[in-house]
């Protein structure tokens, strides 16, 4: 219920009406706290980072981390070195992710944005700082309720992190203060994934809902299982004419769930044994997910991604792979084919080949590369990163989302019935095809897609 918590506001200092550098601040009753630390995909100007600037006049007590992924921790470095009395909370798994990521960011964002930031504020992504950095991170395990308060706090909150069956270690959050309750789903999905079961968020009633809304605006999102058959029929298609698939993989979440998905095709009889190939920061992150095979959510504890049958993908060896002379599926970082990575790469010599196929399993951003082959047309010329390129290979786009469908974000907010709901870390489109479907089955729920640096108050 509204009215007893003094002063609730928030305030978006990234990430609103885009996947960006995804940051929500909320004050609650004098305590700061933000959610999420994120740098931008793609973005390498100011909005690279969040706008830490906009807090002049807040507390900022609390940095909750509800993921591994770059756009919710990857400017974590850069948000501690400017508020460096935050005290970073994450879930066990994440904690054990974070390094990996934050490293990998900043190997990118040394050259990237050094120009445009002080050179101090870039000053925590230094490779012994990430490693020092850790030891200050605090591990909250999921459905452990932790009473907190600010410096300026008047009321304590107790935050919990829910399992949100998005990655290994995410976590959707809870939060409650002096009567006033807060949701913030994260990245979150209610189907099941290969590794990953769904969400487990309790549908008890909330005043204010946080949603994401990644894939509101799409209709008709296949489940896994029927996309694996679609997957199938092209690996078939391509092998049997004795060609390799290439497909690109985010090393984080995609490529952990497409392993077993395949080596499972390939026990069922459904597509033929053939090697797999992984490479790059995935290996590391596959061990990750193994050490958590018992302890965290998974569909079947115990299973470990690491056991299942891999060839090693070495970036000197690219031009000379044995894939080039026996039918094998190729997982290659980077999962948008970003100019330079592994899978760029490999896409410039599986182009000239007409057996060959390359898969899309992920999210492709219309400015990079691997959304201009998988748009491109057989035999056209089209700009392909830094160089003009035809492909006479087989191109095909699969679904599996790692988010969570409208009509599910929808039955949360019917359950949990906000009189607030704030719609974010999806593009304006989908935001807005969010709030249309929200205002037609809640009609009395205010409705908020909040604007960067626009104070929005949640309770009276
Ligand atoms: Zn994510
Ligand atoms: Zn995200």
């Amino acid at each position: 219920m509204l009215g007893l918590c003094v002063q609730a506001n928030l305030l978006m200092l990234g990430g609103a009406e885009e996947i960006g550098a995804n940051c929500c601040y909320l004050e609650l009753d004098g305590t700061g706290m933000l959610i999420d630390a994120g740098l931008h995909p793609r973005d390498r100007t100011v909005k690279a980072f969040p706008d830490i600037d906009l807090l002049e006049n807040y507390p900022a007590d609390i940095l909750a981390i509800t993921h591994a992924h770059t756009d919710h921790i990857g400017a974590l470095p850069y948000v501690m070195r400017r508020l460096p009395y935050l005290r970073p909370i994450m879930t066990p798994a994440t904690r054990d992710l974070s390094h990996v990521v934050m490293h990998n960011g900043a190997r990118l964002l040394r050259t990237e944005v050094g120009r445009l930031f002080p050179a101090q504020w870039l000053e925590f992504f230094d490779k012994d700082v990430i490693e020092q950095l850790r030891y200050a991170f605090e591990a909250l395990p999921y459905d452990e309720p932790l009473e907190i308060r600010g410096y300026s706090g008047r009321s304590p909150v107790v935050m919990t992190y829910h399992w949100s069956g998005h990655i290994l270690g995410s976590a959707s959050v809870s939060l409650e203060c002096n009567g006033l309750r807060i949701l913030h789903t994260a990245d979150v999905k209610f189907d099941d994934q290969v590794v990953v079961p769904k969400a487990r968020i309790p549908r008890t009633h909330t005043d204010v809902l946080i949603t994401e809304c990644t894939n509101a605006n799409s209709d008709n999102t296949p489940l896994f299982p029927e996309e694996s058959k679609r997957l199938a029929a092209f690996i078939n298609g391509v092998s049997q004419n004795n060609g390799s698939v290439l497909i690109p993989c985010f090393a984080l979440g995609k490529l952990q769930e497409m392993i077993p998905l395949l080596y499972g095709l390939m026990r069922r009889g459904s597509i033929p044994h053939m090697p797999i190939y992984t490479g790059g920061i995935g290996v590391r992150i596959n061990k990750i997910y193994d050490q958590y095979c018992y302890s965290d959510p998974m569909k079947r504890p115990g299973f470990e991604v690491s056991d299942v049958p891999q060839e090693r993908l070495r970036r000197g060896e690219l031009d000379t792979g044995a894939y080039f002379k026996q039918p094998s599926i190729v997982l290659a970082p980077s999962g948008m084919m970003n100019v330079g990575t592994m899978s760029y790469q490999l896409a410039l010599q599986w182009m000239g080949l007409a057996n060959y196929g390359i898969a899309f399993v992920g999210y492709q951003d219309p400015t990079t590369p691997g959304y201009a082959l998988m748009s491109s047309e057989a035999k056209k010329p089209f700009a392909f990163g830094t160089k003009n390129a035809s492909r006479s290979c087989k191109v095909e786009r699969f679904r599996f989302s790692g988010h969570a469908v409208r009509e599910d974000l929808v039955q949360l907010a019917v359950d949990v019935q906000p009189s607030t709901i704030v719609i974010t870390h999806g593009d304006t489109d989908a935001c807005d095809r969010m709030a249309v479907e929200l205002h037609h089955i809640l009609p009395s729920s205010r409705i908020i897609i909040p604007q960067l640096g626009t104070r929005y108050a949640l309770s009276s």
